[in-house]
């Protein structure tokens, strides 16, 4: 990886791009799918690695091309073993990326646009504002740049879920083109049913990602049990009502073992009450869905309180009652600002001006 930024990055290109890269320098589109493989199935840093391509076509490339990634600013590593990663775009815009190591494997929190332009008033990514949608090489960036921090090698065991900055299903030709990359078993190999998106419930998108075969797991952030709570809380809710959510999640073609996730934040005395429980499983009722309670993270700037422990239990307990799959999400990270919804890059504001 060099430093200059004079040429172009391979990285976000994908298989058909390569090839006719390759085709467009008089060279056999194979070379490209060996490109391919090299950057995102091995996650080579350097043309000068890819032993597999011959000598002068390295070196002819490597004339044009780098490949490069977004740059580690900062680190912050957790009690828990989680960390939140402050990445630099080349263009000095930061966005962050969560890692959060488990038994088995390591879950990545990517983000999928600097800040957010939905405004969600329980979330502090919505303080920023919307900076810019994120291209898919700098969505691939963030696993690249936390693998290279970590040395998380090519065969370890990743989840992806895109529950960091932005929405992404605002950006959703980016996000679907990394996917794509991430899924390909040439590529990262990452399965699809190891990938999420979550969405605070863009329905007309929804409804594309339902048609398209190369689709992730979906996770919706519902975080209220009626129209008028879920309008205070996420001005989305006035363009796409409640109502219009759940008609098309209804309309979902969930294929076999496909479930959809509902997140629901929960907010002292505002959405956790017994009854609020009761309406959520009768908006859900009939949908092949899990629900995750995911405990609020309060601070500077932000209105509410989390519901008490006891509360969060009561309000698991009405929908089990009900039939109703539902856990309560741990919030990792919470020391180092890494917990959902946490992401806001603090201290580094005075970069984004
Ligand atoms: N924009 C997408 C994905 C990013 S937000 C979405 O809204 O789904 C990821 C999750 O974090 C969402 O479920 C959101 O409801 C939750 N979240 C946001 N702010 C939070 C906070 N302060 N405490 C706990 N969860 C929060
Ligand atoms: Fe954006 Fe999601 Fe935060 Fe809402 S919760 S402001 S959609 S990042």
């Amino acid at each position: 990886m060099k430093a200059g930024l004079s040429s172009q990055s391979l990285v976000g290109l994908d298989r058909q791009e390569l090839e006719r890269l390759m085709e467009s320098r008089g060279k056999a589109a194979y070379h490209g799918r060996q490109l391919y493989r090299a950057l995102y199935r091995r996650r080579e840093s350097d043309l000068g690695g890819m032993t597999d391509l011959d000598g002068k076509l390295r070196q002819a490339l490597a004339a044009d091309y780098e490949i490069r990634w977004p740059k580690v600013e900062g680190g912050f590593v957790s009690q828990d073993g989680s960390a939140r990663y402050l990445l630099l775009l080349e263009d000095g815009t930061a966005i962050e990326t969560v890692y959060m190591p488990e038994d088995d494997r390591i879950t990545l929190c990517l983000s999928s646009q600097a800040g957010c332009a939905v405004g969600c008033r329980f979330c502090f990514t919505a303080l920023l504002g919307l900076r810019r949608n994120l291209e898919a090489g700098e969505i691939l960036g963030q696993v690249l740049a936390v693998a290279g921090a970590r040395a998380i090698p090519p065969v370890a065991r990743l989840n992806l879920v895109f529950m960091g900055m932005g929405e992404p299903l605002l950006n959703l030709a980016p996000v679907m083109k990394a996917v794509r990359i991430l899924s390909d078993p040439q590529g990262f190999a990452v399965p699809l049913r190891r990938i999420a998106i979550s969405t605070s419930g863009i329905v007309p998108r929804i409804e594309e990602l339902g048609r398209d075969p190369g689709r992730p797991m979906l996770a919706i952030s519902l975080n209220a049990s009626n129209e008028e709570q879920r309008s205070e809380l996420m001005p989305i809710n006035r363009k796409y009502p409640l109502r219009e959510l759940v008609r098309a999640c209804r309309a979902y073609p969930l294929r076999p073992r496909e479930v959809l996730t509902f997140e629901y934040v929960l907010l002292d005395g505002f959405n956790d009450s017994d009854a609020d429980a009761r309406r959520v499983a009768d908006l859900l009722r009939g949908i092949r869905a899990t629900v995750n309670l995911i405990p609020y993270n309060p601070g500077p700037g932000l209105p509410y309180r989390p519901s008490p422990r006891e509360r969060v239990l009561a309000f698991q307990q009405r929908l089990r009652e009900q039939n109703f799959p539902a856990f309560i999400r741990i919030s990792r990270g919470q020391d180092v600002g890494a917990a959902c919804g946490q992401l806001r890059l603090q201290g580094m504001e005075h970069r984004l001006g």
